[in-house]
């Protein structure tokens, strides 16, 4: 009988296990412009205070969320024109709202403004997940006069794409840009994965998400910049993909700042280094890397 279940139990995992297989395809091999041996996303999910008024959280986060939207923004945008980077900055539509200008900014310094969800949530009824998409892309489209391409968001994948999305930078199932597709391979979008590893708020967020004490972080940058910097090595010696994510409320606080102006200068100085927008790496992986029709996934 428990053998019975058992067997049942590994075929539903094999199960799911195929369908996992069938609906990613990993870009195992890929090369990047000019010969660069690897790329480097810097990302910045503009949260601000949004977030934590979405969790109901106590004033004191909240002033907290204000400090990225009032000074942490200027400084990352600071930073990343100071060594010549692309980042890309995943903005709620609210948060166009209340910071015009440092959208504006940064959109004028060259840097991608993608989708992060009109208010921080997607909600379940489609309909009105359809008009959160919408609000929060005409937000962006009226303070830097594009839409936005890309998302860090949990919207739906065929609603992405029927709005012109070219990728997400929110899963984690891989650490290659991958394409996530229905079972049969059709309608794919591209995700640029990240990692928690690589997520200053895991590091560096003190009363975090309503914790208790004992759950609290407040990391030595130096050892945070060891991680990171550990973690781009073995993606630049394998010729591979990081994707560093950043809130401006965490790292733009001026000993973090000063960290990433360390880390940055140090990736800058191997050759090959790219720092380019998750828009950029999308449309390379696209143009080289296009998605297979039918996923006949070969190992
Ligand atoms: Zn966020």
């Amino acid at each position: 009988m428990a053998a019975d279940h058992l067997d049942q139990e590994l075929s539903r995992l094999g199960a799911k296990a195929a369908d996992y297989a069938a609906r990613h395809q990993v870009i195992d091999k890929i090369t990047w412009p000019n010969g660069a041996r690897v790329a480097v996303n810097f990302t910045a999910d503009f949260d601000a205070m949004l977030l934590r008024r979405v969790l109901n959280e106590p004033p004191m986060q909240l002033a907290k969320g204000e400090f990225g939207g009032r000074v942490g923004i200027w400084r990352l945008i600071e930073l990343f024109n100071g060594h010549g980077i692309k980042a890309t900055i995943f903005t709620p539509g609210r948060i166009c709202e209340l910071y015009p200008q440092a959208v504006k900014a940064a959109s004028k310094s060259g840097h991608e403004i993608g989708d992060h969800m009109w208010e921080h949530r997607v909600p379940d009824d489609a309909a009105l997940e359809r008009d959160h998409l919408e609000k929060a892309s005409s937000a962006i489209e009226k303070l830097t006069g594009r839409r936005p391409v890309g998302t860090r968001s949990w919207h739906t994948r065929s609603l992405l794409s029927d709005n012109g999305f070219i990728y997400n930078s929110h899963d984690t199932p891989d650490h290659r840009p991958h394409y996530v597709s229905d079972a049969d391979g059709s309608r794919p979008l591209l995700n640029l994965p990240f990692h928690l590893a690589i997520d200053d708020a895991m590091f560096f967020s003190f009363t975090w998400l309503n914790s208790e004490n004992e759950a609290q972080r407040m990391m030595d940058p130096d050892h945070v910049f060891d991680i990171w910097w550990a973690a781009f090595e073995r993606e630049y010696q394998q010729g591979g993909y990081l994707n560093v994510c950043l809130h401006p409320f965490v790292s733009g606080r001026a000993l973090r700042i000063a960290m990433l102006d360390r880390l940055i200068t140090r990736m800058k100085s191997l050759p090959g280094v790219w720092f380019p927008t998750c828009e950029q790496v999308a449309r390379h992986c696209l143009e080289t890397n296009p998605p297979r029709l039918s996923n006949t996934r070969v190992h």
